[in-house]
């Protein structure tokens, strides 16, 4: 198997590029991307970097979330004259979060062929390595940025029985951690930080423990939220601890010991104890 320019049939390759890690990339993705017409990328800033980590000399031409409407329709014309285009986004895989959607309809709507080229996301990368369950998941994206939408949003996530995976910034991590809290009660969860990259990170908790961490201190860089399906785990005594504590710093003992019994399935009389013992050292 060579990365040597390949000849390549007429169409849309949709190709998946790493998250951060350069020597995540198939074979394929570079042949492809040698061998292409032109390369549509949202930043060719940032695709110049990889093109000059794999000598990708092919032109580059931008396609994002700004141009996408009014570059579409001579695209198409191109891919129907014939053209080789290869789609990629700054990171991962085009179309997960990222734009593209309405280019591939578009092209399929025109009869042209597109052609997958799989490789790296952050979505399957955190599942891989998380821990969390993987035989049924939901990718439910970014929640949104206002508080008022962001509760809604997870009322609507919280029945749904299996592993749930968001996209979320550092600086709105510890709130979406609350807001989760509210709308589903206690759950565990994964934060997986900076995947493939020098800092990744795995930390695994209640929301309560990881919220009162990340409310204090956003953490830096890019993250995906991985959340365990309802009544997957049993609950520490430590993070019963941090959900009582985190309840008694608004309500009394016994709304404190009433909540922890019914959002972590503990004992009532068990919570209502060990709240008591809490709010006394306080
Ligand atoms: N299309 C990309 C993919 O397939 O993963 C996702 C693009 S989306 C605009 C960017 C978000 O993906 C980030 O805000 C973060 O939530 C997640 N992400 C991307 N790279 C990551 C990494 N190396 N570690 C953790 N999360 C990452």
């Amino acid at each position: 198997m060579s990365n040597a320019p390949i000849t390549l049939e007429p169409g849309l390759y949709v190709t998946a590029t790493p998250i951060g890690n350069l020597g995540d990339i198939t074979y394929r993705a570079v042949n492809i991307m040698k061998s292409a017409d032109f390369i549509l990328c949202e930043d060719t800033r940032q695709t110049g970097k990889l093109c000059s980590a794999y000598s990708i000399i092919t032109p580059l031409e931008p396609y994002h979330d700004h141009n996408a409407a009014k570059v579409r329709p001579r695209i198409i014309e191109r891919l129907s004259e014939g053209a080789r285009v290869c789609l990629v986004s700054d990171a991962g895989t085009p179309l997960i979060s990222d734009p593209g959607y309405k280019l591939v309809r578009a092209a399929r709507d025109a009869g042209i062929a597109v052609i997958p080229a799989p490789g790296p996301s952050a979505i399957m990368a955190a599942l891989s390595a998380a821990g969390a369950p993987t035989d049924q998941f939901y990718f439910a994206g970014f929640p949104p940025a206002k508080q008022t939408a962001r509760k809604k949003f997870f009322a609507q996530l919280s029945d749904i029985p299996a592993t749930l995976v968001f996209y979320e910034t550092g600086r709105r991590l510890g709130d979406s951690l609350t807001d989760l809290l509210g709308a589903f009660g206690e759950r565990r969860c994964t934060i997986a930080r900076e995947l493939t990259k020098l800092y990744e990170e795995f930390v695994e908790g209640g929301f309560a423990e990881l919220a009162s961490i990340y409310v204090e201190s956003p953490p830096k860089g890019e993250i995906v939220l991985v959340v365990y399906p309802p009544g997957e785990k049993k609950f520490s005594q430590l993070e019963i601890d941090e959900f009582l504590a985190t309840a008694l710093k608004n309500s009394s003992v016994k709304d404190a010991a009433n909540a922890a019994a019914q959002s972590l399935g503990i004992a009532r009389k068990h919570a209502y104890q060990r709240a008591l013992e809490l709010s006394k050292a306080k």
